[in-house]
């Protein structure tokens, strides 16, 4: 059972209770009202926080993981950008993983078959990314995650497993979406903002702080200054002794069907 069932549960009793209490004049009238406050953010709380695994089980770290282990992972792309990603991540040997748009594939072909051809791994990550995608109902997001591993396997001939769900928000939608199609959902421990912090010595001492073994990196592909980050964070990993893993080999499970 998930902590979302369990308050659900909890709320609905307390409620109960209150109402009672309320109609006997026992509390104030407005105690319902902080119940459903409260309720309210410990939703919103779960819908903003991958991590907080409150709508769906999502791998966002692997402790057990042996040998000072770290998963890079880059989302949005495929891009122009993509192309100065892989050329650090070869010249250190490391190998990343993917979370691909759909809409993105469709636009760089060839970048998809550049990074499955360097030996990193593919994920999902929908089809159009839109800002309201949160919004969308079961079977529209269901038909995001497919379409996007449709022009994934059209193209590059492998069809995903992996899925990460766009600015990490979850919502029982997304869990039923998910269970349909089947896809392990991928979260991370480790967020850069590399998206919005435009100083790369802030960005890089978010992602080295405490790193520890089996921590997921999250980084986008698409950032010019996700470029020269990802050198110092390579150079740091090597003077560290970490050793880079894609993410199914983290967590040893399937990448692609
Ligand atoms: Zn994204």
């Amino acid at each position: 059972m998930l902590v979302r069932h369990i308050i659900n549960i909890v709320s609905v009793i307390a409620g109960v209770l209150l109402i009672s209490a309320v109609s006997f004049n026992k509390l104030p009238w407005w105690s319902l009202l902080v119940l459903v406050f409260l309720w309210l953010l410990v939703t919103a709380y779960g819908v903003a926080n991958i991590r907080s695994g409150y709508f769906l089980k999502s791998l966002n770290s692997n402790p057990d993981a042996e040998g000072k282990k770290i998963a890079i992972t880059f989302d949005d792309g495929p891009d122009q950008n993509t192309l100065e990603i892989l050329k650090v991540l070869d010249k250190y040997d490391v190998k990343g993983t993917f979370f691909c748009i759909g809409k993105q594939v469709e636009k760089h072909p060839e970048i998809l078959n550049r990074i499955i051809e360097a030996k990193h791994i593919i994920g999902n990550h929908t089809f159009s990314h839109d800002k309201l995608i949160d919004l969308y109902g079961t079977d529209r997001f269901t038909e995001e995650i497919k379409d996007a591993d449709e022009i994934i396997e059209k193209i590059s001939g492998k069809r995903p497993l992996l899925f990460r769900p766009p600015y990490g928000i979850t919502n029982p939608k997304i869990a039923r979406a998910v269970k349909k199609t089947g896809h392990a959902v991928i979260g991370w421990n480790k967020r850069s903002f590399d998206t919005t912090i435009p100083s790369e010595k802030v960005i890089l001492r978010r992602v080295t702080k405490n790193l520890k073994s089996g921590d997921v990196i999250l980084l986008h592909d698409t950032k010019s200054i996700t470029v020269t980050v990802l050198e110092q964070l390579l150079l740091f990993l090597q003077r560290n002794n970490f050793t880079t893993v894609t993410i199914d080999e983290l967590f040893s499970i399937q990448a692609y069907v």
